[in-house]
């Protein structure tokens, strides 16, 4: 087996350098699909992305940030093991952070993640939850749902038909960390009618989010067999294809003028009602 080589610590002062340049770069989805990579901002992320086994390539920090004590006991144990595995540490001037990060206050460290999808769709046997959000647009909309899944035990999260980029900078904060705890695919919507169908072999319930549902989801039971949650977009709800691909369409009952709760407020409130049994 080859040794992963320890990776290097490199001081960088310029904003024309190619590293500094390609991090940057990584704000546009196109950068981020050429290169396989993300950008996950502050200690917390970093700690949680590498405690989860994701791969971060390049941890950047400001050179001053070692000469807080503080700062200094939370970022070099982060690095040491960023570099064990093979990872690289570089250290800029506090404007070059501001840069990298176009924030007056930045976060004190900055991270370059390598991009995967873990989900699987090996229909589950026993009495899992998954969740699946069609066609979803709003970043902070993703993260929150990222965020209440795990807070939930929701086992995968499954991006069904074109959404916004799950590696995007604002989804992956909002996710709080929960991005990288639960694994997570982006299929299609043939994908989810198959996938479907084995939940209900396998004795389960693929219960869609709906404005028009026939079933107030207070009187559905989540608690036997694996169940599959599907919701909709933002604008357009779920689609004809996503809907004939439920066994039932749960509504959730609402007394006042809006007519519909926001995407994330409803994956709360489903998401709540099909783990209540489990938690
Ligand atoms: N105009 C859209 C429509 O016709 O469905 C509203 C979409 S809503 C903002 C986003 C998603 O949240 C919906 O597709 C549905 O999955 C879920 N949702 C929101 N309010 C709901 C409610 N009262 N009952 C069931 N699902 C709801």
């Amino acid at each position: 087996m080859s040794e992963i080589r320890q990776g290097r610590v490199e001081e960088i002062t310029s904003h024309s350098n190619p590293r500094i340049k390609s991090i940057r770069a990584l704000a546009m989805k196109k950068a981020r699909d050429r290169d396989g990579l993300f950008i996950a901002e502050g200690l917390k992320l970093s700690t949680d992305a590498l405690a989860a086994g994701w791969e971060i390539t390049t941890l950047v920090h400001p050179k001053r940030a070692l000469e807080d004590d503080n700062l200094r006991g939370r970022i070099e144990p982060l690095s040491a093991t960023i570099r064990a595995r093979g990872g690289d540490i570089l250290t800029v001037p506090d404007k070059l952070m501001v840069a990298l990060t176009k924030r007056d206050n930045p976060q004190v460290v900055l991270s370059v993640i390598r991009q995967k999808e873990t989900a699987t769709t090996d229909v589950p046997s026993g009495n899992e939850t998954w969740l699946c959000l069609e066609k979803v647009r709003d970043p902070g909309n993703l993260g929150t749902c990222f965020r209440t899944a795990e807070a939930l035990g929701i086992a995968q999260v499954l991006l069904v038909g074109d959404t916004t980029d799950p590696f995007a900078l604002e989804t992956v904060r909002a996710t709080m960390g929960a991005f990288f705890h639960v694994p997570f695919a982006r299929l299609s919507n043939e994908q989810l009618t198959q996938l479907a169908k084995g939940f209900r072999t396998n004795g389960g319930n693929v219960t869609g989010a709906h404005l028009e549902g026939s079933e107030d989801h207070r009187a559905l039971d989540y608690s036997v067999g694996p169940q599959l949650l599907v919701m909709g977009n933002e604008q357009a709800g779920l689609t004809s294809e996503a809907s004939a691909a439920c066994d039932r369409l749960a509504r959730i009952p609402m007394a006042g003028e809006a007519d519909s709760l926001n995407l994330a407020v409803a994956t709360g409130i489903l998401t709540f009602a099909a783990r209540n049994h489990a938690l």
